[in-house]
């Protein structure tokens, strides 16, 4: 027999106010209740029609969800054969979708971790992604270079193949959801959907697990895996290496590799983006005096002129002596940054020589210098 509307039943429009249907309830039930007809049968299933109904449109949200999807809404589990009915209505999206949309917020996680949205959940979960750093010298880093890492991780059973079955044996259709990989059952109005937890969502049991992996599909291995290092990276930056990370179980996509760059120190260089900096200590002589220097650079070592007069901190560029860059055609350049050394552990001798070059009239040698105490002079007067 199928069932009545709820609101055929309470003898209502579909458009009925809440209080036209609390007024339309009392009175039928009054009209049915079974102290007013003991004995009679038909009276008692009206009265438990009246019922339900009335419980189902005094709710807002029961009432949304019949007004939505009629009897279909309460459907389900308790037949054993799941949405059937509700299915053909949404289309094919399971109920779980559904509610999960309507009602998120009130079912939360339990709506399947928001998974699977669109259609039911079939497969094994992914596997997780793994995450590693790798050392590089300066150099490789301006260049770039190819790592082997090596790195403990799950992968397919080779045993079996990743199916978890020893071999010569098959796993079998789940007896918990018929292959389904989702059961559903009913919570108050609501039917759930949930993954199998006896197949896992697999749709799928083995009878006889492989022994190299106990069934898993999956054994833990260490494994190289070669990384090839693009020229210009940074220490920080992180490389994706698709579906190399875990193994996901029983046919679940595999997870991905992050792999992190950390440059270790260099005795001499820094860099700024892909710009190398050198700093190059010159004596106080060659600063003043002029003179060229050797410097190292990421290409060998090269000759640099330094000019007389030249400062401390001074930069000199050398074009395109820097990293390649990430991504993009050319080089940085290398900045020479000059330090002028002040002498220290003097002799005596040439201690006298620096007073007698003193003497020999200081102020024309040090424009920067005389130039800074006239100032101060003139700002005090
Ligand atoms: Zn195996
Ligand atoms: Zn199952």
């Amino acid at each position: 027999m199928s069932k009545r509307d709820y609101y055929e039943v309470l003898g209502l429009s579909r458009n009925a106010s809440a209080e036209e249907i609390k007024k339309a309830y009392r009175k039928l039930a009054v009209q049915y209740h079974p102290d007013k007809n003991p004995g009679d049968k038909k009276a008692e299933e009206q009265f438990k029609e009246i019922s339900e109904a009335y419980e189902v449109l005094s709710d807002p949200q029961k009432k949304q969800m019949f007004d939505q999807f009629g009897h279909a809404a309460n459907a389900g589990a308790a037949g054993g054969g799941g949405f059937g009915g509700f299915e053909g209505f949404a289309g094919g999206a399971s109920m779980n979708d559904i509610f999960g949309d309507i009602f998120g917020d009130i079912f939360g996680a339990a709506g399947g971790g928001g998974r699977g949205r669109g259609g039911r959940r079939r497969g094994g979960s992914p596997g997780a992604d793994l995450r590693t750093s790798v050392d590089i010298t300066f150099e490789e880093a301006a260049f770039g270079t190819e790592k082997v890492i090596s790195i403990p991780k799950t992968v397919s059973c080779e045993t079996c193949e990743g199916t978890g079955a020893k071999p010569g044996t098959s796993p079998v259709t789940c007896s918990g959801c018929q292959g389904r990989g989702e059961v559903s059952f009913q919570q108050g109005f609501f039917a759930i959907t949930r993954p199998c937890p006896q197949c896992h969502g697999t749709g799928q049991t083995i009878p006889n697990p492989c022994g190299t992996c106990s069934g898993s599909g999956n054994v833990k291995k260490r494994s190289q895996i070669a990384v090839k290092i693009p020229a210009g990276v940074d220490t920080g930056q992180r490389l994706k290496l698709t579906n190399e990370g875990e193994a996901g179980e029983r046919g679940g996509p595999p997870g991905d590799l992050y792999v992190v760059i950390n440059i270790l120190p260099h005795d001499f260089f820094t860099r700024d983006e892909f710009d190398v900096i050198c700093e190059v200590p010159v004596t106080f002589a060659q600063a003043a005096l002029g003179a060229e220097v050797e410097v190292p650079t990421l290409d060998g070592k090269v000759n640099v002129k330094i000019p007389a007069g030249t400062q401390s901190h001074k930069i000199l560029r050398l074009k395109n002596k820097g990293l390649n860059r990430l991504g993009a055609y050319g080089r940085g350049d290398q900045l020479v940054r000059v330090i002028i050394e002040t002498p220290s552990k003097l002799t005596s001798e040439q201690k006298d020589l620096l007073r007698r070059f003193d003497e020999l009239g200081a102020a024309n040698a040090h424009p920067m210098h005389q130039n800074f105490f006239e100032k101060v002079k003139n700002f005090f007067g």
